[in-house]
């Protein structure tokens, strides 16, 4: 008996995983950590597996040890699983090696994620899981979240059954991540497949005191290989094991698998062959271009390894002309990519010659894959032809990519499609989530939501796609043609194009504090002539103002979610009105009543507060309106950021990308995001200037000014000033970045000046009031370094931090010491970054944190791994112990050759004396390098050491090396 559900990929696959393993030895890695999440809340709620125990959760400290404990755990008998993904799954392959050498069955749930090379990338791409096919695990593909639960359970059957490890995986992100409505497999249905026999089995090969063996033996040449091979046959019986599992999970549910399953025309000529959520996109664009009369076919790959070629040629049509093979992943240097090198071993095996096989690469890091990319590939297959092709992106620099020129809307006609703008952790994304399972669970309707993120921790972009309808929706891809969209930011309506996307006579809702008549003014004109010449049906709603009058603050996803059900007619209001209620009891229970009351209110208020634009026909040639500020001439930021902050990063060709993925720093300081609701307002009378708010400030947004009386002529009316105490002649003032700051209100909560100095505005007024002038001026004054200690906390404030306007979330408590760390240490930095949240708001393309002073110094940074940051450090640190220990042989070569000179004698031995002084480095760095540029060639034959000074330059001041985030924060 199955019910249906509306969940994601993870809590399919840990659903199976949970009842058929007594122990999961983990440790947790995006995008895999929910499955172990799901596992752990279930073993809290005493959920027993199908042996009737619950599950044994063990976290350990990194996913080696996750996969050592696993090997462990199975070999003394209990069935173990995990999840991982990405670098993380490849810390297990060594014991992979073992676990399948040793045929322990078990199996390992990967939601597979793009492998860190030129830069990390937490998407879906088929990089960690490709990397393991050598390992002797069998590998079982699941394309869609019902396939994870169908295909998961035959991956525990065929491991128990083969004696063979397997690893199923499905796409990170677009599948682990996508929540849609589905069948689940009942625990009692899952028993009755089970065969006891195998795990008896299994069991009385246990390591055993009992029963002793020994495993694991060394072996020298005369047996090692003929162990082996020994093994073969364990494989060879695994795809048919595979298949009556496959069989079985079948006669339960009614859906049908099989290793190589073909879907399309019988006589088609041209055949994609791809493995994961791809294949879904490509099904529903075969199903479309049929339908116009094309003949075309799609193979979905589903048992990878062991690949039987046999299976493979029979499962295509007869007569098959051309195949493209589409694989997730890249292999630099190889012959073509794994899944096509394997179909052309299987075709050549097989004695298949007639047939022309392409090799094309696609959605690397969860790069869009949709019916126009799809159709662009079947075009290919008989026209260009074109060979180790790419799709979905631009190569103008070694040709490779295809040119996808025409737009493909392949959706069942019936479907409906929604797109939600909000911010980074307002609240849009859960509401999403809820509203999906109330159309999922409470309609006879398919479901399918998917939630796109920037690289912000908060306070970042955020877009949910909703499709609902009533046929299966197998769109694997981002929502391109929307009959609804909304927006839940009003600032986005000069930094991003959300109407374009919409269908003819389609909705779009703006939550923001105009007024109807308000819209001819605030929005720019290509909005306007996209809604008018679409037919939009524009509605506007306060929610801001409706949530704040109940009390609940900025938090107005409740009210947006009530104005979609409202607006999206997909059940009648009254009913989805009781069902956001249901969920808003669920959960804020817990907060007391007061809170889910606010919470009802701020649902039934939505209606009352929605007011429909009526805008004029004229708007249709608009040509006035909002206009996008432009933030900096900056060539870097126009040419990469700009394109990537408007959401048009895909459309940046290669030869735009540094090919070693380097990216220059300070480039937050270009965005003015001005995501903050209120910010600090200074009242000068009241502030004792102790400078505590800067430094409690996690963006840099609040800075000390410390400037002479006399620099200050030109300052805007606005900017205010008083008396800086301890300063004589110099004035003092606190300055907000209005467009920086994210209204967390640190800097207001530590003010401990008797009156409060700072008190929490809303950001219009402040931008009114032209702090965003205020700020440029006082960014610009005179360095006053020289006039203050900076080694006290009021004193390091004064200093320029180096770090400024991260994507850390409002309010982090993590981000002041990295701040204040750079005021210090900055301009000499280099940073080993562990992978985690320091990398994220530090290290996310495009913008950079790390900024530089006016001499062009800052903090050079760079990630190696999740936990390598110490090793990487301490390598970092050896290079330059070495590269300086050189320089000091150059410098004391110089003293003795030019030792008739006094001058270069005494600044040669001030910087060898100095060198390993952070200041007197610097001083004494100034003077030989002076010194060595300014070199005569006087005759002593000093030129070639000058020359390698100048040359060596950026080593003469000592370098403070700083190893962040992992386990530990630590510097040389
Ligand atoms: Fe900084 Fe937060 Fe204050 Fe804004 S509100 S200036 S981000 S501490
Ligand atoms: Fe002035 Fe308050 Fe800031 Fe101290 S914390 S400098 S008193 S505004």
């Amino acid at each position: 008996m199955s019910t249906k559900m509306t969940i994601d990929g993870n809590t399919a696959a840990a659903h199976i995983a949970y009842a058929l393993s007594e122990v999961a030895a983990i440790y947790p890695i995006t995008p895999s950590s929910p499955m172990a999440e799901n596992a752990d809340e279930w073993a809290n709620q005493e959920r027993k597996n199908i042996f009737g125990q619950k599950l044994r959760i063990a976290e350990m400290q990194s996913e080696a040890g996750a996969a050592g404990a696993v090997h462990g755990s199975l070999a003394a008998g209990a069935l173990t699983t995990t999840f991982t993904a990405s670098q993380g799954l490849l810390l297990m392959i060594p014991n992979m090696y073992k676990i399948a050498g040793e045929l322990l069955p078990s199996v390992f749930h990967v939601s597979a994620r793009a492998l860190a090379y030129h830069a990390l990338n937490i998407f879906g791409d088929h990089s960690d899981v490709m990397a393991c096919r050598q390992t002797g695990f069998a590998m079982l593909a699941s394309n869609s979240v019902q396939e994870v639960m169908d295909l998961a359970l035959v991956a525990h059957l065929a491991t128990l059954k083969s004696s063979v490890p397997f690893l199923h995986f499905f796409d990170g992100f677009r599948t682990s991540h996508e929540v849609s409505k589905i069948d689940m497999i009942d625990y009692e249905d899952i028993k009755k497949l089970v065969d006891m026999k195998d795990i008896e089995k299994f069991r009385a090969r246990a390591l055993n005191p009992e029963h002793p063996q020994l495993n694991g033996t060394a072996q020298n040449p005369d047996i090692y290989f003929q162990g082996r091979e020994a093994g073969n046959k364990y494989y060879d019986a695994v795809p048919e094991i595979v298949e009556e599992a496959m069989q079985q999970v079948g006669n339960l549910t009614g859906r049908k698998y099989n290793l190589f399953d073909y879907y399309g025309a019988k006589d088609a000529e041209k055949v994609i062959v791809i493995m994961g959520s791809g294949a879904e996109a490509v099904e529903e664009t075969v199903d479309y271009l049929n339908a116009k009369g094309e003949k075309l076919g799609l193979l979905k790959v589903r048992l990878y390894r062991p690949f039987r070629s046999d299976k493979f040629v029979k499962a295509l049509p007869k007569t098959v002309k051309y195949l493209a093979v589409m694989d997730r992943t890249k292999e630099s240097g190889s012959l073509g990519e794994p899944l096509y090198l394997d179909v052309v071993a299987a075709l050549a095996e097989e004695g298949f010659t007639g047939i022309k096989v392409l090799g094309g690469r696609y959605g690397l890091g969860s790069k869009e894959f949709n019916p126009s990319m799809i159709n662009a590939i079947y075009n290919n297959m008989g026209g260009e032809n074109k060979n180790h092709f790419t799709v979905g992106i631009v190569d103008d620099v070694t040709k490779s990519s295809l040119t996808v020129a025409e737009k493909v809307d392949a959706s069942p006609k019936d479907a409906i499609r929604c797109k939600f703008y909000g911010l980074g952790s307002d609240g849009t994304v859960g509401s999403n989530k809820n509203s999906i399972k109330i159309i999922g669970n409470y309609t006879d309707k398919y479901a399918q939501a998917y939630f796109a993120y920037d690289s912000k921790k908060s306070g970042g972009l955020t877009v949910s796609h909703l499709r609902f309808g009533d046929t299966p929706i197998k769109s694997s891809y981002l929502i391109d043609t929307a009959d609804f969209v909304a927006c839940h930011n009003p600032s986005y309506v000069t930094k991003y194009d959300m109407v374009s996307d919409l269908k003819d006579g389609g909705t779009f809702l703006l939550n923001s504090i105009w007024k109807p008549e308000d819209m001819d003014k605030v929005l720019p004109a290509e909005m306007k002539r996209i809604i008018a010449k679409k037919h939009v049906k524009f509605y506007t709603i306060d929610a801001i103002d409706i949530v704040s009058k109940i009390g609940l603050g900025n938090r107005i996803s409740t009210t947006m979610q009530s104005a979609f059900f409202y607006l999206a007619n997909v059940m009648p209001y009254e009913e989805a009105n009781k069902h956001m209620k249901e969920f808003v009891v669920k959960s804020f229970s817990k907060k007391g009543e007061k809170v889910v009351n606010m919470n009802f209110a701020a649902i039934d208020n939505a209606i009352p507060g929605l007011v429909e634009v009526k805008y004029p026909d004229s708007w249709k040639d608009a040509t006035t309106g909002a206009e996008v500020k432009a933030v900096t001439d900056d060539a870097y930021y126009k040419a990469f950021v700009e394109p990537m902050l408007a959401q048009k990063g895909d459309d940046l060709p290669v030869s735009e990308i540094e090919a070693d993925g380097h990216v220059p720093t300070a480039t937050t300081r270009f965005e003015k995001r001005g995501v903050a609701v209120n910010v600090p307002e200074w009242i000068p009378e009241n502030c004792i200037q102790c400078n505590q708010c800067a430094f409690v400030c996690p963006h840099a947004a609040i800075r000390p000014v410390l400037a002479e009386e006399a620099t200050l002529k030109a300052a805007p009316a606005t900017f205010t000033t008083k008396d800086a105490t301890g300063f004589k002649g110099y004035k003092y003032r606190m300055q907000v970045s209005a467009l920086d700051c994210t209204g967390c209100g640190s800097c207001a909560n530590i003010c401990p000046a008797k009156n409060t100095a700072l008190v929490m505005k809303p950001l219009d007024e402040a931008l009114e009031k032209g702090e965003d002038k205020n700020w440029e001026y006082a960014v610009a004054l005179p360095d006053t370094t020289a006039t203050f200690n900076a080694n006290t906390v009021k004193g390091s404030q004064f200093k320029q931090p180096l770090f400024e306007f991260s994507g850390a979330c409002a309010g982090c408590g993590e981000t002041p010491y990295v701040k204040v760390i750079t005021q210090l240490f900055g301009d000499r930095m280099v940073i080993a970054n562990a992978t985690g949240c320091s990398s994220i708001y530090g290290g996310s393309a495009p913008t950079c944190p790390y900024s530089k002073n006016k001499e062009g110094h800052g903090p050079a940074w760079a990630n190696s791994l999740f936990e390598d940051n110490a090793e990487f450090g301490y390598g970092i640190n050896l290079a330059y112990t070495y590269r300086r220990n050189e320089l000091k042989d150059v410098v004391t070569a110089l003293a003795e050759k030019c030792a008739d000179s006094d001058e270069v004698k005494a600044v040669c031995e001030d910087w060898l004396n100095n060198m390993e002084d952070a200041e007197g480095s610097k001083k004494a760095s100034a003077a030989l390098l002076k010194l060595a540029e300014g070199c005569k060639a006087c005759g002593c034959d000093c030129d070639d050491l000058c020359k390698q000074i100048v040359a060596r330059k950026d080593c003469l001041v000592k370098k403070s090396v700083w190893i962040f985030g992992g386990d530990g924060w630590a510097y040389d």
